[in-house]
């Protein structure tokens, strides 16, 4: 067995490198080497080979610190040679491991648009995502339509999603005749056994991309921008969570789109506290409107409405508007406004007010009439 080269060496990054350099170095020679488009070169196949392998280990945290620690020696080469003579139990349909061509699902992703490692490879659904919206009170009570701006995984416009250039097209494998799979019949002691593994040449997507479509390298898919309108209807509370069936990101190999799903926050407002589709308000009342009994305004979502308070309100006595609260999203009308009164103590009064004030203290028998009183007697102890 031949010297094994450094895997940093074989991938040209730094010991130091993250990994977002290693998977960087990984694909770009991976696109330069690969079989398919270097057909009939063993160099370029045996050099695939070893960028893999090494890829294989560094992309792998427990296995990079292995091998930083001990090199080469740290992977028995026994244990992931599969093949050889005889009946061959090991690796039943293995292709995770070394000298199988380890990070398929890398390359994967790279020729064909990113099915996982060890995922099915065929038409697969494209990712829901979610978008979060903060909408005002008065927003949630009215309803509306709102641009939003998504980013997503579209198909590329250039090839249509397929990820040929424009003009070519994906060939069908001739390794498994589009079907993704081989199968291998074998003798062994126990009788006949039929082996199932993905086609090793097209990575079980029954087809191979010849000529990548330059504008999407290959991967048959593009971000994008999206402007998308959402109608948010009326009586929205935090947690409502709207669907857009097929906004979120394309399907791939031909798979339907995913969903976007919006997740909306309504923000508290300044006035107006909510009780699912009841609302809440102050109001400040004086001394004489809740003695006296007042008509006054209170503010609601729409604008004002006018409160007759009774004589002798106090404070923290509610009103109930009815209908002046959040519309019901499911079906009609609307929760009522309560309106909670809060009585306020007069502070710095004019010396008229004061004398009114004590005027009306001695209509209730007031003796002590205001603090000078108390100031007088202690004046006069003192002395
Ligand atoms: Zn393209
Ligand atoms: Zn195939």
């Amino acid at each position: 067995m031949a010297a094994k080269r450094d895997y940093y060496e074989v991938l040209g990054v730094p010991r130091t490198a993250s990994q977002e350099e290693i998977k960087k170095a990984y694909r770009r020679l991976a696109r330069q080497y690969h079989p398919d488009v270097n057909p009939g070169d063993p160099t370029a196949e045996a050099k695939f080979k070893e960028i893999n392998e090494a890829y294989e280990v560094l992309s792998d945290a427990q296995k990079k610190a292995q091998y930083d620690q001990f090199g080469h020696a740290a992977f028995d080469p026994s244990a992931f040679g599969g093949g050889g003579a005889g009946p061959d139990f090991g690796g039943f349909g293995d292709f995770g491991g070394f000298g199988n061509f380890g990070g398929f699902g890398d390359l994967f992703d790279m020729f064909f648009g990113g099915a996982g490692r060890g995922r099915r490879q065929g038409p697969e659904r494209g990712a829901d995502l979610r978008y979060d919206l903060e909408i005002s009170l008065e927003e949630a009570a009215a309803g509306l339509e709102k641009d939003i701006e998504v980013l997503r995984e579209e198909a590329c416009a250039a090839c249509g999603g397929s990820g040929a250039a424009p003009g070519s097209r994906p060939e069908t494998c001739h390794a498994c005749h589009g079907s993704g799979q081989v199968r291998q019949e074998r003798a062994t002691p126990f009788g006949r056994m039929v082996n199932i593994t993905t086609c090793p040449r097209c990575h079980g997507a029954g087809r191979i991309v010849t000529k990548p479509c330059t504008a999407c390298g290959g991967s048959g898919r593009a971000r994008r921008a999206r402007r998308i309108t959402v109608h948010i209807p009326a009586g929205v509370d935090t947690g409502a969570r709207l669907r857009l069936a097929g906004e979120g990101e394309a399907g791939r190999l031909g798979g339907p789109p995913g969903d976007l799903y919006v997740f909306v926050t309504v923000r508290p407002h300044k006035r107006f506290t909510r009780q699912g589709d009841d609302l809440l308000t102050e109001i400040k009342l004086n001394i004489v409107q809740a003695a006296l009994g007042a008509e006054v305004e209170v503010p609601t979502l729409d604008g004002k409405a006018g409160l007759t308070v009774p004589e002798g309100t106090q404070t923290g006595t509610r009103f109930r508007l009815r209908g002046k609260g959040m519309p019901h999203l499911r079906g009609h009308g609307r929760g009522d406004l309560h309106v909670v009164v809060s009585v306020e103590t007069p502070t710095q009064l004019s010396e008229r007010q004061r004398e009114l004030l004590r005027e009306l203290g001695r209509t209730f028998g007031d003796k002590a009439e205001d603090k000078g009183f108390f100031r007088k007697v202690r004046d006069a102890l003192g002395r």
